[in-house]
């Protein structure tokens, strides 16, 4: 059965809370041939939970010279520098740090981070001088130094190698968690890792989209790793997915996606997606969108659900035929 939809000014809505912003909007959503979700908060839930912390050794060297400022190779080019740091930081020790930072940030990784650190009884400092780097981490001064939360870029863009945490971090993205790396005073100390859970019915939405020759696209600020691991669980093809895309790197892959005449509906959060949503063929916001989000959009959804974007194409499809 076709929902009922009535026309308010220049507003279609349908009594299931699919808003369209206006009729043309229906003839746009009827053309489109891609549909690109945003990962985090569209596709999952959004509510990420801390997982795992764990304690890096601090063989951070860089250079293959010895700590000791010797200038001496080891024979296996490495370099141990303050090889007694995994004494010295247990994992409440990595938490309180990263938890430390992260109280000044609003990223759902950031409040992960917080709130395990608080269901583990660990104190959190106040830290100062908070900076934020945007699609890659976070930065401020804590009570037990300069520290760093954040991805391999935001490490090695600081002069830490991330090497000795790479092969744990890989482990814990193919489990389609993400990890982030922790530093303190230009040393690496731990890995942190959360996890987000995909919707049910975000599965059932991309599977009935393929049915109906449309292409489900993945779109994420995440890393590579995890969110193949993501599109594996939820059926999306892995050539369908843009990873590691910064916030202002999102309008320019929608463009890219609909290279060649291609249409593509986006739908996202807002958050940081407005531009995007504004590139896409049709923009649809989802959920409790910033009002920027629901400015930006053709299509709001009042629920948070994906398959409300197979509504919307179904909506379209059947009232096009028809006189407003
Ligand atoms: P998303 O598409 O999930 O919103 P973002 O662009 O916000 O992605 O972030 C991309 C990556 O940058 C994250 O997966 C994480 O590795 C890192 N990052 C961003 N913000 C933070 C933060 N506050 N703390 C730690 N890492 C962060
Ligand atoms: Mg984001």
């Amino acid at each position: 059965a076709t929902p009922a939809a009535t026309m308010v000014g220049s507003t279609i809505s349908a009594t299931n809370g699919v808003l369209f912003k206006g009729a043309d909007i229906l003839e746009r959503v009827r053309g489109v041939d891609a549909v690109v979700f945003d990962k985090t908060g569209t596709l999952t839930h959004g509510d990420m939970v801390l997982t795992d912390v764990v304690p890096i050794r601090g063989e951070t060297g860089m250079s293959g010279v010895a700590a000791d400022g010797s200038g001496e190779e080891r024979p296996d080019g490495g370099a141990v520098i303050g090889d007694d740091r995994g004494d010295e930081f247990g994992e409440d020790d990595v938490l309180a740090v990263a938890a430390s930072v992260e109280s000044d940030s609003e990223h759902p990784l950031a409040q992960a981070i917080v709130e395990g650190a608080q269901e583990r009884g660990i104190e959190i400092d106040d830290a100062s001088a908070f900076e934020n780097v945007p699609g890659h981490g976070v930065r401020a001064e804590t009570a037990r130094g300069e520290a760093l939360v954040g991805n391999r870029k935001l490490m090695r863009d600081n002069g830490i190698d991330p090497e000795p945490a790479v092969e744990r971090m890989e482990r814990l993205e193919r489990d389609g968690k993400t990890a982030m790396l922790v530093a303190l005073d230009g040393e690496l100390i731990g890995v942190v890792a959360t996890a987000d859970t995909v919707r049910e019915s975000a599965k059932e939405t991309i599977a009935a989209l393929q049915e109906r020759g449309l292409d489900p696209v993945m779109l994420t600020g995440d890393n590579e790793r995890t969110a193949h691991a993501v599109a594996k669980q939820l059926g999306i093809d892995p050539e369908n997915v843009y990873a590691e895309v910064l916030p202002d790197e999102k309008a320019d892959t929608i463009e890219r996606i609909q290279g060649d005449g291609r249409r593509a509906i986006m739908v996202g959060d807002g958050v940081n997606d407005a531009p995007a949503l504004t590139t896409a063929h049709v923009g649809i916001v989802i959920g409790s969108g910033t009002d920027v989000a629901i400015e930006s959009a053709d299509v709001t959804l009042m629920r948070d659900d994906p398959a409300d974007v197979l509504k919307a194409i179904r909506i379209s499809e059947a009232t096009i035929s028809k006189v407003w």
